[in-house]
C-alpha cells in the first residue's frame, strides 16, 4: 500500500521534472528524499487506544511502551540502516537474514519487528479462539487448555528480558519457544526458531508500572486480550503459502529430471545417520511403506495373519514373488539417491536443501520430516516406473545390492562350512524364496543330523559395550529373526552368534558375549 503511494509520488515528481527544466535540480533532490523515505522502516499504527486494553495493561504503560520504546527501536533501526549500503529491504527480510547485520541492527530490527507484531496480536474485543489455528493447537497440544498452560509455564520460566512465542516450525509443528532480548524466532541466528504466530513481551517495560514484581499475573492475563483472528490469519497465510510452494514443486518435477546417483562417501554418511539416529530410519521406513502402498496398490499384499512369518509388501511386480522394491525402505543408497535428486531440485528453486547435520538428533529429525513431506508430495512423480530417472537409478542400485548380497551369502556359506566343520551348509536366500520370506532364513546348517537355520547379515565392526555384551555396527536393517543363528559377514571376517538372547539397541544388534560361537 505504502509502496504504491510512494511510487505514484515519484511518478508525479518525474512528470514535473519533464515539464520544468529550470527546476530540475531541486526536483531531483526531492526525488532522492522520497526514495530514501521509502526505504525507511515505517511505524505501525496502534490499532486501538491506550486505554482499551485495561483488562491486561494500563494506559500509561501502553503509551510509554508504544511512543517511547517501540518508536525508539524504529528510529534507531533507520539510523543504523542509513549507514548500511544494502538497505533496500523490508523488515521481515532483514530479520530473516539478520546474521548479515551488526548488533545494533539486530537489537533494533528485532525490537521494531517484535512490537509491530505484538500490537496486532492484542485486541480490546474479547475473542474466543476458533478456526484452523484451534484445530492445529488441538492436534499438536491435545487441548487449548493444555497449550495455554504450557505457554504460561514457559513464559514464567524465562529469566530476564525477552519474549515467549508460539511458532510454526519448518516441519509444520506448533512449538512454544522463548528468545532473549529482542531476538525473534524468524532470525536465522536463532536455534530452533520458526514462524511466529503469537508473542508475549516479557521485558519489564511492558508490565512493571502496573504489576511490579507480579510478573506471573501479567503473563496469565495476557490470554484475556489475545487477537486470535490475527493469529489465525498468520497461521493460514503461512500454510497457504506452503501449499502454493508445493504446487510449484509438483509442476517442476513433472518436467523430468535426471538422477544424480550417489557416491560411496555419501552412502557411508547415511549408514552412520541410520545407526546413530534410529528415529530417522524408522521415519524413512514408514514413509516409504505408506508411499508404496498408495503408489502400487495392485501389487501390495498385507501380511497374512494366519500365515506365521508372512510379510507385507510388494509382490509380483515385474518378476514373480517378493519384489526387490521392498528393500528400498532400508537401503542406504536409495535414501541417498532420493535425497540428492530432491536437493538438486530444491537448489534450482532457491529453496533450502535437506541436509542432515551430524550430531544434532533433533535437527536431523526435523530434516527427516521435511524429506518425508516432500516424498509424499512427489510420490506419483518419483515412483513412476516409466518416467522417473530417480526410480530407475534406485532399482538399478537395489538389484546390484541384491546381487552383491547373493555373492556375500555364497562366500559366507564357504566360511560357515569351515566354522562348523561340515559340508552340510545350504544357502536358501534369494528374493521370493518362501522360507526366506517366512522367517528370514538365509542358510541351513545341518549339525548332528539337526537342521539349524541362519540369517546372514553384512556388518562393519563389533565393539564391547560392557563386560558381558557386544554390539554389532553397520548391519543393514536389524530386526528380530526366528532363526537359530545370526551370521555377520564382511570381506575380512565372519562371526556367528546364537540367536537366543538377541537385542536391538539404537538400531544395532547386541549379543551376550557367550552367544558368540566362533569367528573366522
Ligand atoms: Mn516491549
Amino acid at each position: 500500500m505504502k509502496l504504491k503511494k510512494l511510487e505514484a509520488e515519484i511518478e508525479e515528481v518525474q512528470s514535473l521534472i519533464e515539464g520544468t527544466e529550470n527546476k530540475k535540480e531541486q526536483l531531483q533532490e526531492e526525488q532522492k528524499e522520497i526514495i530514501s523515505e521509502m526505504k525507511k522502516i515505517g511505524i505501525e499504527k496502534l490499532p486501538y487506544s491506550y486505554s482499551s486494553l485495561q483488562r491486561f495493561i494500563d494506559p500509561k504503560t501502553m503509551n510509554i511502551h508504544y511512543n517511547k520504546h517501540y518508536k525508539g527501536y524504529v528510529d534507531k533501526l533507520n539510523k543504523a540502516l542509513e549507514k548500511q549500503k544494502d538497505n533496500d529491504l523490508d523488515l521481515e527480510e532483514i530479520i530473516k537474514s539478520i546474521s548479515r547485520f551488526n548488533k545494533t541492527v539486530r537489537n533494533n530490527a528485532g525490537g521494531a519487528f517484535n512490537h509491530a507484531l505484538f500490537w496486532k496480536m492484542l485486541t480490546p474485543k474479547r475473542q474466543k479462539i476458533k478456526g484452523e489455528i484451534l484445530d492445529k493447537i488441538i492436534k499438536d497440544f491435545g487441548t487449548y487448555e493444555e497449550f495455554k498452560k504450557q505457554f504460561i509455564e514457559r513464559a514464567k520460566l524465562n529469566f530476564g528480558s525477552g519474549w515467549c512465542w508460539l511458532v510454526l516450525t519448518k516441519s509444520n509443528r506448533l512449538k512454544i519457544v522463548t528468545t532473549p532480548n529482542q531476538d525473534n524466532p524468524l532470525m536465522n541466528i536463532v536455534k530452533d526458531g520458526g514462524y511466529p504466530l503469537l508473542g508475549l513481551d516479557l521485558w519489564e517495560h511492558a508490565y512493571y508500572l502496573r504489576y511490579q514484581n507480579k510478573r506471573d499475573e501479567y503473563i496469565e492475563k495476557f490470554f484475556l486480550v489475545v487477537n486470535w483472528e490475527f493469529v489465525n490469519t498468520l497461521y493460514t497465510s503461512k500454510t497457504e503459502k506452503k501449499l502454493k510452494e508445493e504446487e510449484l514443486v509438483r509442476e517442476i518435477l513433472s518436467e523430468g529430471q535426471k538422477s544424480m546417483g550417489c557416491n560411496t562417501t555419501q552412502v557411508k554418511e547415511i549408514n552412520r545417520l541410520f545407526s546413530t539416529n534410529p528415529q530417522v530410519k524408522y521415519k524413512f521406513m514408514n514413509t516409504i511403506n505408506s508411499i508404496m502402498k498408495s503408489v502400487f496398490p495392485e501389487y501390495w499384499k498385507e501380511k497374512d495373519e494366519y500365515e506365521p512369518g508372512s510379510m507385507s509388501g510388494i509382490y509380483d511386480y515385474g518378476t514373480k514373488g517378493r519384489s526387490v522394491l521392498n528393500k528400498l525402505n532400508t537401503n542406504y543408497s536409495s535414501f541417498c539417491i532420493l535425497l540428492n535428486d530432491l536437493n538438486v531440485f530444491l537448489k534450482s528453486k532457491e529453496k533450502e536443501q535437506i541436509i542432515f547435520p551430524p550430531n544434532d538428533k533433533e535437527k536431523q529429525m526435523e530434516q527427516m520430516e521435511r524429506f518425508s513431506n516432500y516424498l509424499f508430495l512427489l510420490k506419483d512423480r518419483i515412483f513412476n516406473m516409466e518416467t522417473s530417472k530417480t526410480l530407475q537409478e534406485i532399482l538399478k542400485k537395489l538389484k546390484e545390492t541384491d546381487e552383491r548380497g547373493e555373492r556375500r551369502e555364497d562366500a559366507t556359506v564357504i566360511e560357515l562350512k569351515k566354522i562348523f566343520n561340515t559340508d552340510k551348509v545350504e544357502k536358501i536366500g534369494g528374493l521370493g524364496n518362501e522360507e526366506d520370506m517366512i522367517s528370514g532364513v538365509d542358510a541351513i546348517i545341518e549339525l548332528d543330523g539337526v537342521r539349524k537355520t541362519a540369517q546372514i547379515k553384512p556388518f562393519s565392526y563389533t565393539k564391547d559395550i560392557s563386560d558381558s555384551e557386544v554390539m554389532v555396527f553397520g548391519a543393514s536393517a536389524p530386526k528380530k529373526y526366528k532363526t537359530d543363528f545370526i551370521v555377520f559377514n564382511n570381506p575380512s571376517k565372519t562371526i556367528v552368534f546364537k540367536n537366543n538372547a538377541t537385542k536391538i539397541l539404537d538400531g544395532n544388534y547386541v549379543f551376550p558375549k557367550d552367544s558368540e560361537i566362533k569367528s573366522v
